[in-house]
């Protein structure tokens, strides 16, 4: 097969980290006889400084033309006394809100090689940890009705949690067939003790949980969730929650696996098109010293062959490389610990190339 891919590198070490995951990519087509199609499209900084906004019509056409999306990182300080309407970050929305992404997964993987950068105790983290959080992307709190009003103890200011059936339904699907292709474990997060939202939330999760009878679904209240995911996150293997409650928690569970340089994340909508980026931003620090870590958009590719393309043996192959080179003691700078090798960006996508 050929797929086309929308690259959309942005700033800062954007493109330094997609560079190297087109290798892996290339390597992995080269391997399973298929073949990837790069088109480059300007997205963030870098496309207000060619011409003047963050998201260009073009770029939103040809991602809607690719089989696929594929970002690095946007921003940066150059751009960061621009108007909130003008600045890069403005193009993750747009994209969004124009590719239709309504579910964002992150996966938050805790590598064996990595124990060392997790906060948690060595009895808790056991072989690893492994908790996929798909939240919600385009509804509840922070898309609904708010306002300002003069009340009777001075000024108010309300925000409105609101969902529809719809958007619950599509949501808790996401999250039914991603745990199919996991450990088969969904866990509903919710606060339906307190919230009417919440109410119709757990009763439509219910309600889908039918179509998939070889996935146990069980319901936490999120005061509840964000405690166990520290205390235990092995009973977790598929979270799924609101906009707003799967705002912190995915980032707890990202915190749990130690870095931000290994985490991938998705964009998934109705059809297969998909966005994959880094969880990561564009890290101006260390941009262009070869020292940001490759790893998170080289898995962000994979989850990209497996949720867009259904290639899961070619993501699978990707993933067992990453823990592959990981356990030899490679580490760029980010998860360094002592004894290990310290290798730059091109090293290590050289090291994962080796590894398929
Ligand atoms: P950041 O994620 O860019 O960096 C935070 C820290 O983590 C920095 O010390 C950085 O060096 C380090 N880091 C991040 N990714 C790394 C990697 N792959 N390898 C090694 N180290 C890594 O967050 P920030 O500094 O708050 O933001 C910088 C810019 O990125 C801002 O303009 C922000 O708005 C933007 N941002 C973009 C995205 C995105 O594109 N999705 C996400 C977050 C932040």
């Amino acid at each position: 097969m050929e797929y086309k891919i929308a690259l959309l590198p942005g700033d800062g070490i954007g493109p330094e980290v997609i560079a190297q995951t087109t290798m892996v990519l290339d390597k992995i087509g080269m391997k399973y006889g298929d073949s990837f199609a790069y088109t480059e499209l300007l997205a963030g900084g870098c496309a207000i400084d060619a011409v003047g906004e963050p998201l260009p019509q073009v770029t939103i056409d040809g991602c809607l033309a690719s089989d696929s999306v594929l970002l690095g990182a946007v921003g940066g300080p150059k751009w960061d006394t621009l108007p909130g309407e003008q600045r890069p970050e403005r193009a993750l929305l747009g994209l969004r809100g124009a590719l239709g992404l309504f579910a964002n997964i992150r996966p938050a993987i805790l590598h064996q090689a990595l124990k060392e950068a997790c906060p948690l105790r060595e009895d808790i983290i056991g072989d690893g940890i492994d908790v996929c959080v798909v939240r919600e992307l385009t509804g509840g709190m922070y898309f609904g009705d708010r306002g300002r009003r003069q009340g009777d103890m001075g000024e108010e200011a309300y925000d409105t949690e609101c969902y529809s059936e719809v958007e619950v339904e599509r949501i808790a699907r996401t999250a039914f067939e991603i745990a199919r292709k996991r450990a088969k474990k969904v866990t509903s997060v919710d606060k339906a003790n307190v919230l009417e939202s919440s109410r119709l939330w757990r009763s439509v999760v219910i309600r889908v949980a039918k179509e998939y009878p070889d996935v146990v679904l069980d319901h936490m209240y999120v005061d509840n969730a964000s405690m166990q995911l520290i205390r235990d996150p092995h009973q977790f293997d598929v979270m799924v929650t609101t906009n707003m409650f799967g705002d912190i928690l995915s980032d707890e569970a990202s915190m749990i696996t130690g870095s931000i340089g290994m985490l991938p994340s998705a964009s998934l909508g109705e059809g297969t098109l998909g966005m994959y980026e880094p969880i990561h931003g564009s890290a101006p620090d260390i941009a262009g010293q070869d020292r940001a870590n490759p790893i998170a958009t080289i898995l962000s590719a994979a989850m990209m062959l497996r949720f867009s393309f259904g290639q899961e043996q070619a993501a699978d192959s990707i993933e067992k490389a990453v823990t592959q080179v990981l356990a030899q003691g490679y580490r760029t700078g980010d998860i360094m610990s002592s004894g290990m090798k310290l290798v730059g960006t091109k090293e290590m996508g050289q090291l994962i190339l080796a590894a398929i």
